[in-house]
């Protein structure tokens, strides 16, 4: 244990990636959407925890982006689900906020355009993967294809099993290709949503994030909950399994996203790449560099030379 909180930072009693993995048996109809499973501290704790894990995000994230400009072609992909306002948005903004914006892919997806819908539904997925060397976040994503097309009824017939197969080709085919796969579903409560949408209708600044649809969307509480369900029984698998993060207090969300972020790049090790150069020889040419410009320095300049015997 007090190695784990070594590794980890005070606060997090259990790797994140340990406590939140979905695993045999999980059960989303008792999961406490306020919780802070993992982690000891309060807002305050978790808060400065996120500041110092910033700073470690972006040093590894860079040295992936190092690693594929010589050849490397790793990525990590953050798939991020959730219900309306449970925050994916705010993901992406304060904890890849964090990282140089060059080293990240954010795409996010709604309702097919005319041109998406005449493609199968991992067409706009596939061309949305990040490049070697980034982090791509999906804000929604092929998992929409599993949860509002099936509550919303909106193909015909029963395909689910199907796409739960199809999706984990997919995402096997992903890591085969070298992007790592982070999969989160931020929960929240019934009640903590009502709060954030009434939030939206308050503040004019907050109007253009509140959507008549979503109110729709909570009348099917109960049927996304459903299709949430099926969707951590069919497709969590070993080497892409889902975390379900509690997300009622947005700094645990955040933190434990961040966490993981960071757990996932740790693992994957990224190294400097070695330089395709003779590092001595390259200081010996600087260096002879350096001293001619500091000889030319303590020179004093033709110029004023002339000037001063002139003036005399
Ligand atoms: P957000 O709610 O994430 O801030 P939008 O207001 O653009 O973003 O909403 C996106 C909407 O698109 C959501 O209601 C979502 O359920 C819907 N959506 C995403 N993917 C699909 C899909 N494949 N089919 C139908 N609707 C989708």
């Amino acid at each position: 244990m007090a190695l784990r909180i070594a590794r980890h930072g005070r606060g997090w009693q259990v790797r994140p990636s340990d406590i939140l993995r979905v695993g045999p048996g999980f059960d989303l109809g008792g999961f406490d959407t306020s919780a802070t499973p993992g982690f000891d501290g309060g807002k305050a704790a978790g808060e400065a925890a996120i500041a110092t894990l910033g700073g470690r995000l972006s040093e590894l994230q860079e040295k992936l982006y190092a690693e594929s400009r010589a050849g490397g072609s790793r990525a990590v992909l953050l798939v991020l689900q959730g219900m309306d306002t449970s925050g994916k948005g705010g993901i992406s903004r304060h904890v890849l906020g964090m990282v140089d914006p060059q080293g990240v892919q954010v795409r996010s997806f709604g309702v097919p355009t005319p041109e998406e819908r005449r493609h199968h539904y991992l067409w706009r997925i596939r061309r949305a993967l990040p490049r070697a060397g980034r982090i791509g976040v999906f804000d929604r994503s092929h998992y929409e294809d599993v949860l509002v097309v099936r509550v919303d009824g909106l193909v015909d017939g029963d395909p689910w099993l199907e796409r739960y197969r199809e999706i984990e080709r997919f995402e096997r085919q992903t890591e085969e290709a070298g992007i790592t796969v982070v999969k989160c579903a931020l929960m929240i409560s019934p009640d903590e949503q009502l709060a954030r949408l009434a939030e939206r209708l308050e503040r004019p600044e907050k109007f253009w994030k509140y959507n008549p649809s979503d109110i729709d969307a909570r009348e099917r509480w109960d049927d996304y909950m459903h299709a949430y369900q099926d969707v951590f029984d069919h497709t969590s698998t070993p080497s892409a399994p889902w975390h379900v993060i509690p997300a009622d207090r947005k700094w645990y969300a955040r933190l434990a996203v961040t966490q993981l972020l960071v757990d996932t790049l740790t693992d994957m090790n990224p190294s400097w790449p070695p330089p395709g150069f003779d590092v001595s020889a390259e200081r010996a040419r600087l260096g002879a560099l350096l001293t001619e410009r500091a000889d030319a320095d303590r020179e004093p300049p033709a110029s004023r030379r002339k000037g001063r015997r002139k003036g005399r």
